[in-house]
């Protein structure tokens, strides 16, 4: 469960599990093509009056093409989250280090830290299908990985 109400926080942490689908409405927007279930493991807890920290886990296989050859490659993210805070201070409103909350939430959504960690995490982990991946021949668009075209032009390093 990834929406956990308030009322059971102050009787102590809660564990939050779960696996969210390619198509949850929690992605909808995001330029991500996930390759299958992202799983979500971790734990809540309130920190201080309205205020609300969770640790967890976010696992996901991501789908995408090599920024040099364009090939598809298929990316595992594996993200530890060590504190993110929810308040309903009216004063955390802005502060980016919080995910803001109604004053009167009755339910804490940790989809929405799932959401923006896999936005972070996307662009950086789809760049290339290997380090040393040769791209494709700029004259003759031939996929250098499969050894030299014949043309005399490289490929330059992105
Ligand atoms: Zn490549
Ligand atoms: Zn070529």
């Amino acid at each position: 469960m990834l929406r956990v109400d308030i009322r059971e926080l102050q009787e102590g942490p809660v564990r939050t599990e779960g696996k969210l689908r390619p198509d949850d409405p929690a992605f909808e927007g995001l330029d991500l093509d996930l390759a299958g279930p992202v799983s979500v493991t971790g734990q809540l807890q309130a920190t201080g009056a309205g205020e609300y920290l969770w640790r967890g886990q976010v696992r996901g296989t991501l789908r995408g093409e090599c920024r040099r050859c364009l090939t598809d490659v298929q990316t595992d993210v594996d993200i530890d989250v060590d504190a993110a805070m929810f308040s309903s201070d009216p004063e955390a409103a802005d502060d980016p280090d919080f995910y803001p909350l109604l004053e009167r939430a009755s339910h804490i959504d940790v989809r929405d830290v799932v959401r923006e960690e896999l936005a972070l995490a996307a662009p950086a982990r789809l760049l290339l299908c290997r380090e040393d991946c040769a791209g494709l021949c700029l004259s003759c668009g031939a996929d250098l990985n499969a050894g030299p075209c014949g043309c005399s032009a490289t490929a330059e390093p992105v």
